[in-house]
């Protein structure tokens, strides 16, 4: 099932399949990180076996307006997003190391400039949402802000409780300001809140904003992620606390119901079937309030599920 693959290349890593990178000759250049985040002589590029896995995320795709100021600047398969405004713009999430140049000629694609990206925001710290945002910050020059939780892991560029596993380490990237739950953040009249909605990481943010479309406002939700995907949730959990915060983060999302559900990875939130029906014509083709409420519910069974397996596994169930 599409839905529980969101960094599903971990568990092939960590089952051992993936060989030390080997260079391919169809590989993408490698990003050169900031010299300030980087390690001496070390530059970073997605694993083969990654790309080989999920050869839609490096996939390059159209940008588009999606609804209202906001744009998508994302791949095929990895979501980012541009929301523009009359003082600046705000770009969300840099997908994987090599995303980022992709993102910065989808945005001047669109017409506008990287120049005017005044705030830089991400949903969680994992190498295919997070490893672009050393370069894009490098190229901006924006200040960048995310959660406490996920703080140290996008700043010392690793995945928080697998930090031996160097195939899933990104280009450390510092956070300029701490957003807290239910913290906004405003840019020429438009307003994102952060929602913390931990578990998938520690610090897993959620954005909503306001939107008009043809005269109307439109609530959007971009949402972090609420796969257990490569985590361990028991008996060594990815991180102490894991499953209390999966639970919590059920518990707070069980009565959202966003006019529009955007995610990170597109296919969580059916983004190419709503973009087909937005170039046949459909100008709401992205709004569907039944969409998150569907996923969210899909993705709680889907954790009690991994949860009971992984406390099996372990032959009990403390
Ligand atoms: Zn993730």
């Amino acid at each position: 099932m599409k839905k529980v693959l969101a960094c599903a290349a971990l568990v092939a890593l960590v089952a051992g399949c993936a060989a030390p990178a080997k260079p391919s000759p169809n590989a993408p250049p490698a990003v050169q990180a900031p010299a300030e985040a980087q390690p001496e002589g070390r530059t970073w590029s997605t694993p083969d076996a990654i790309r080989e896995m999920f050869p839609t995320w490096l996939e390059p795709a159209e940008p588009f307006r999606v609804i209202g100021n906001i744009y998508y600047i994302g791949s095929k398969g990895l979501g980012l997003y541009l929301v523009t405004t009359p003082d600046g713009d705000i770009l969300i999430d840099g997908g994987l190391p090599e995303n980022a140049d992709m993102a910065l000629a989808s945005i001047r694609k669109l017409g506008f400039d990287p120049a005017d990206v005044k705030i830089l925001l991400n949903t969680h710290a994992h190498f295919d949402h997070s490893g672009g945002l050393a370069r894009l910050k490098q190229v901006t020059g924006a200040p960048f802000y995310a959660s406490e939780g996920d703080r140290s892991a996008l700043e010392g560029g690793f995945y928080l409780g697998s930090e031996d596993l160097h195939e899933v380490d990104a280009p450390p990237v510092k956070v300029d300001h701490v957003i807290a739950d239910g913290e906004t953040v405003s840019l020429g009249g438009t307003t994102l809140t952060a929602r913390i909605t931990p578990g998938h990481t520690r610090g897993c943010t959620s954005w909503w904003l306001t939107v008009e479309e043809a005269g109307k406002p439109y609530d959007v939700l971009l949402f972090c992620s609420a796969t257990v995907a490569a985590n361990r949730l028991a008996p060594d959990p990815q991180y102490d606390g894991i499953v209390d915060d999966y639970r919590h983060t059920f518990e707070i999302t069980k009565d959202w119901k966003p006019d529009v559900f955007l995610a990170n990875h597109p296919e969580f939130s059916g983004l190419w079937k709503a973009r087909a029906r937005q170039e046949a014509g459909d100008l709401l083709a992205f709004v569907d309030d039944t969409a998150f409420p569907a996923y969210i519910q899909a993705m709680q069974a889907d954790f009690e599920k991994q949860l009971a397996k992984q406390q099996a596994a372990a032959g009990g169930t403390d």
